[in-house]
């Protein structure tokens, strides 16, 4: 493990040079004074999204307890999307640009320590198109063999404002959020937490209701849409009965039910490991994607095309690596190492990637004994 931090911090420091941080940079990466009064306790995030000219419009409600006094908000959302409009109270509020990506609010209400307001910002344009998800993300707008829409959402790094307005910095988190999506009638939205209901418009669409009751970070939140098929289990874990829901396109449903046996086989592991999955009020979501797979909380997204492996690859090359779903191993781990337990800054994302890499050589031990999970470790580490 140690090779594997030394590493880290070559490259880092290798960065550290090269790179020249830009005013944009600053005011995303900063808990700056816009920011730091307030402490987030609720979004509701709104969204339509409109597949056939890639456009989405809608909303976030940003409750929010004053901690000081002080009149000015941030709001981080990147471009080519546009504020409408932001309200207090239903007061429409004036603000500044500041950068690409920083709205700053003026609020005409007295700000009072201890109270909890909201500011609701509306919200329209072509989201940013993920370049190569999830690595460079944003909107994936792809079809499935059917011709049908299926499209998801990816941020990591980039930022939940690439497609929602939001505070993006991880040192804050909501306490529990509402997302509301609106489709076209023969698709459905799968986002985090629980569906709580269905709502089907006048204008051909539905709109799906998804409640988190834990805190989230803000990558963690996605957006999956397409012709989904569901399936689910009772998984009988440490902290009670786990409901496990399992989407995948129609077509692959067979494929899904077989390779999916292996989400409850990772659960069994790793509570073992690391104590119960951290999120069973909104239970465990395993949902099928047109890019590899992310670890969005309570709702892991997959793309590994049904095989065992990365891909199909052994990132070891010692054959533990071909017994197991890299994307479903690796990407649920994150449930305890990036979504339970989150960085606040973005320089300690080693804490996120660290632990749920060594949480693929745990899996390995639980099943296939000790010398099987040094194995891979040390097959893993030789090819870094
Ligand atoms: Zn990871």
């Amino acid at each position: 493990m140690k090779k594997i931090l030394l590493l880290i911090l070559i490259t880092s420091s290798i960065y550290a040079q090269k790179f020249e941080f830009t005013r944009d940079d600053t005011l995303r990466g900063t808990i700056t004074p816009e920011r730091a009064w307030w402490d987030l306790t609720y979004y509701h995030l709104k969204v339509k999204v409109n597949p056939d000219d890639r456009s989405i419009e809608g909303s976030t409600t940003i409750q929010y307890k004053v901690e000081r006094p002080y009149q000015i908000l941030q709001v981080d959302l990147q471009p080519p999307l546009e504020i409408k409009q932001i309200t207090q109270d239903g007061q429409t509020l004036t603000y500044r640009k500041d950068g690409h990506n920083v709205y700053f609010v003026n609020l005409t209400k007295p700000q009072v320590a201890g109270k909890t307001e909201s500011v609701i910002v509306e919200y329209s344009g072509k989201p940013r198109v993920a370049k190569r998800a999830p690595w460079d993300g944003g909107f994936s707008w792809a079809k499935d063999a059917e011709g049908n829409h299926f499209i998801a959402t990816s941020c990591q790094g980039l930022g939940a404002s690439a497609w929602w307005p939001c505070k993006d910095h991880m040192y804050d988190e909501v306490d529990s959020m509402l997302i509301s999506v609106t489709v076209p009638k023969d698709l459905m939205d799968v986002s985090n937490g629980r569906l709580r209901k269905i709502t089907a418009n006048a204008d051909n669409t539905r709109t799906f209701d998804w409640f988190v009751s834990n805190p989230i970070n803000n990558y963690g939140v996605n957006l999956n849409i397409g012709k989904y098929a569901h399936f689910s289990e009772k998984f009988k874990g440490e902290k009670g009965i786990l409901d496990m829901e399992f989407y995948a396109l129609e077509s692959n449903l067979d494929k899904a039910k077989e390779q999916f046996k292996q989400a409850p086989m990772m659960m069994k592991a790793f509570e073992h490991w690391f104590g119960p999955y951290p999120f069973y009020e909104d239970s465990y979501k395993l949902v099928e994607t047109p890019y590899l797979g992310m670890e969005h909380q309570s709702s892991v997204t997959y793309g590994n095309g049904y095989k065992n492996g990365y891909l199909g690859r052994d990132l070891s090359s010692t054959g533990w690596g071909l017994k197991w779903d890299f994307i479903i191993i690796h990407e649920s781990g994150h449930e305890w190492y990036a979504n339970n337990i989150t960085y606040k800054d973005v320089a300690d994302m080693w804490v996120h990637e660290s632990f749920t890499n060594y949480s693929e050589n745990l899996y390995t031990e639980y099943y296939y004994g000790k010398e099987a999970g040094a194995a891979y470790v040390i097959g893993r580490v030789r090819l870094m």
